[in-house]
């Protein structure tokens, strides 16, 4: 037995964490930028919390609420300019993980001088600024996580950075903060934060310890799974989502992810489908393609989900989800012939060839 097991955030989860555990933010500076997109942090309550905080604890903060959903390389270059120019000492993100991964970029930027595009060497002069993160969707995990994902619009996909010095300092999880979002942005975060312990359990650079917090996230998905197709989230639900969502991370930082998520960026690039969204399109053909090298571990996650099998599995996609979009031919070629540049493919479980990523993609 021989791995790696690092979690250096530090992590505050429940209702009112935030106002309740303030006193760790003071350590980390006089000046904050607060970077978040256009609704989640004003709707979610989250940013007057933290504006009303910050106030108590005499930090000055300016906001940048430019943050699209998918960030671009450009949108995070601004950031960093805005940070320089107030001379921020700290960073605090809010939102889903499109704003969370834009803030760990503007920490970098703020005291790097370096083109975006070079984040990707994940080499950098000075240490980025302190990150807090404060998810208000349970999805990404991109709170206890090193991963950035920004779009490449040179390489027509999504790519990743992160090392260690990018984890977030501190993450605050209120579920109350998740309670705004639309009902679709819940349930896609939630097949994406299920998707990060499914790929976790099943991928080649799994752990003992990441598989322990991965089957607790699959178990969790599993019991708040009829709630999301009823459309009807209670507070539990909300509790047991943002916590799942947090296990992922933790998963997905020491496993990585695999052909789901490298196959998905092609539906989120060219399609415009949410990323949790394009990631369930392609579970059930998945589990399909894996069966044979993981038979033991996907019959676990049945087991864990309380289902029989994987038609049982892909209903309840498809209820969750609904239908995938049909791609042209050539569509496929060109996804397949991406998603084989992608990292994450190599940790798949199966050995993955080009054209079996184009034989999911056509079965989706
Ligand atoms: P998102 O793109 O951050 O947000 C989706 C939409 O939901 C946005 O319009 C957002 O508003 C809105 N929203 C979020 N929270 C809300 C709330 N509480 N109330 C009302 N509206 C709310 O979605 P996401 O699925 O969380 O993040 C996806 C991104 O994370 C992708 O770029 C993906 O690649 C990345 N990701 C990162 C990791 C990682 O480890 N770092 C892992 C997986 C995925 P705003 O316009 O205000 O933002
Ligand atoms: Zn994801």
């Amino acid at each position: 037995m021989q791995f790696k097991f690092h979690m250096p955030t530090r992590a505050f989860f429940g209702t009112g964490c935030l106002s309740q555990n303030s006193g760790e933010i003071a350590a980390l500076g006089r000046k904050a930028l607060i970077v978040t997109g256009g609704r989640s942090a004003r709707e979610s309550g989250a940013l007057n919390d933290i504006c009303n905080e910050l106030s108590a604890l005499s930090i000055e903060y300016s906001i940048f609420d430019k943050v699209e959903n998918n960030p671009s390389t450009d949108t995070v270059k601004k950031g960093g300019a805005e940070a320089k120019r107030i001379g921020a000492d700290f960073i605090i993100g809010i939102g889903g993980g499109s704003p969370l991964d834009a803030s760990k970029a503007v920490a970098v930027l703020a005291v790097n001088d370096m083109d975006p595009v070079d984040l990707f060497t994940n080499q950098f002069a000075k240490r980025p600024l302190p990150v807090i993160a404060i998810p208000t969707t349970a999805g990404t995990g991109s709170e206890v996580t090193p991963y950035s994902i920004l779009t490449r619009n040179d390489l027509e996909t999504k790519v990743s950075f992160g090392n260690p010095q990018t984890f977030p300092v501190l993450a605050f999880l209120d579920p109350r903060y998740t309670e705004s979002q639309p009902l679709e942005v819940t349930v896609n975060t939630a097949v994406d934060a299920f998707s990060h312990c499914l790929e976790g359990y099943l991928g080649k650079r799994r752990t003992p310890a990441s598989d322990i917090l991965a089957q607790e996230g699959i178990l969790l998905f599993g019991r708040s799974l009829e709630s999301l197709k009823a459309g009807e989230i209670s507070y539990e639900d909300r509790e047991n989502l943002l916590y799942m969502s947090m296990l992922g991370g933790m998963v997905i930082s020491h496993t990585g992810t695999t052909i789901v998520h490298g196959a998905g960026y092609n539906l989120t690039y060219f399609k415009g489908i949410p990323h949790g969204k394009a990631n369930g399109f392609l579970m059930t053909e998945y589990l399909r393609f894996n069966y044979d090298y993981a038979k033991d571990r996907i019959d676990n996650v049945l087991k864990l989900l309380g289902m029989d099998g994987l038609d049982d599995f892909g209903a309840a996609m498809l209820q969750l989800l609904g239908e995938a979009p049909c791609l042209e031919e050539e569509e496929i070629r060109k996804y397949a012939a991406i998603t084989m540049t992608q990292r994450s493919t190599a940790t798949n479980v199966r050995p993955v060839a080009v054209t079996d990523i184009a034989d999911i993609l056509r079965r989706i």
